[in-house]
């Protein structure tokens, strides 16, 4: 199944070119604060599913076009990111490192956004802010020292997700927490239509340009290795997502560029970037020059 959200906060199952609203058997309020519905439909999802699939036939139908598409969990207790998890994308950073021996950061839960708003750059002259195509993971079932063996038992599905970034020497964290520059969607695809996570295609274009074009085989830390890594450490919960590590060929966008990204039997996010007026602070008076822009 698709699992949207969609309007004010609705939960839809995605049939085609339409979205079916089946909010109320999902047991989501929309007026809930925090929005933390989707959390709690993904924990008792094995107990929902059915009377999901019998609202199918009887809940209101919207066309895609029209149904305003939002983040599919917009509350999620953390959104764990792996750093260099492909070998080309640490060579084109010319870092000595990959996520296997250096482990995970944290993005906060309020840089999400959903798959029809736009990437707000912040007002940083001088400054590139790259786009990063990523497979994002949908936790299900929670855990602590969750196994390699078990990971399948924990991944409630898989979205398109846009990791991004400015460029810089600055603390990681602080370049990547900006509000909506975590865009995920357009919809989780659940575990059980996606044939194998570890060998889908992934391609981002800007405009026209393809600019990341490669495979979840690539990566360094594979599936069950970011699971079980960050379980190592913290308790996963439902609703919890992973981003799995971008490939090579990141790269600027500016104002008015639309960042499309396709991952194979997951899904397709068109992603509109306007320059925005707020965002400088005295961290990025001095302006720098990574070595991925010095390069070219
Ligand atoms: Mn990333």
């Amino acid at each position: 199944m698709k699992i949207a959200r969609f309007g004010k906060g609705q939960v839809g199952v995605v049939d085609g070119e339409y979205v079916v609203d089946v909010t109320e058997a999902a047991g989501v309020d929309v007026a809930e604060w925090p929005p933390v519905g989707p959390n709690r439909l993904i924990a008792e999802w094995d107990e929902r599913r059915p009377a999901i699939e019998a609202a199918l036939a009887t809940g209101a139908r919207t066309p895609l076009a029209e149904a305003g598409l939002l983040t599919p969990v917009p509350w999620p207790n953390k959104v764990i990111a792996y750093p260099v998890n492909y070998h080309d994308h640490g060579r084109e950073m010319q870092a000595g490192y990959r996520a296997d021996v250096q482990g995970f950061f944290l993005k906060p839960p309020s840089s999400l956004s959903g798959p029809e708003d736009f990437v707000e750059l912040p007002a940083l002259p001088g400054r590139e802010v790259h786009h990063e195509s990523e497979l994002g993971i949908v936790i299900g079932k929670g855990g602590r020292d969750i196994a390699r063996e078990d990971w399948k038992d924990h991944v409630f599905g898989y979205a398109c997700l846009l990791d991004m970034v400015v460029r810089g020497r600055e603390e990681r964290v602080f370049r990547k927490a900006y509000d909506t520059f975590c865009p995920v969607g357009p919809w989780i695809t659940t575990a059980d239509e996606v044939d194998d996570p570890t060998q889908l295609s992934m391609k981002l274009w800007v405009g026209d340009e393809l600019r990341q074009d490669a495979n979840t085989r690539d990566l360094v830390l594979d599936i069950p290795g970011m699971i079980a890594m960050a379980s190592t450490v913290m308790t996963l919960h439902p609703g919890d997502i992973i981003a799995t590590g971008t490939p090579a060929g990141v790269g600027p966008v500016v104002d008015g560029d639309v960042i499309r990204i396709v991952i194979e039997q997951v899904g397709e996010m068109n992603v509109p970037v306007r320059q925005g007026t707020r965002g400088n602070t005295e961290v990025f008076a001095n302006a720098y020059t990574p070595d991925i822009i010095k390069q070219k």
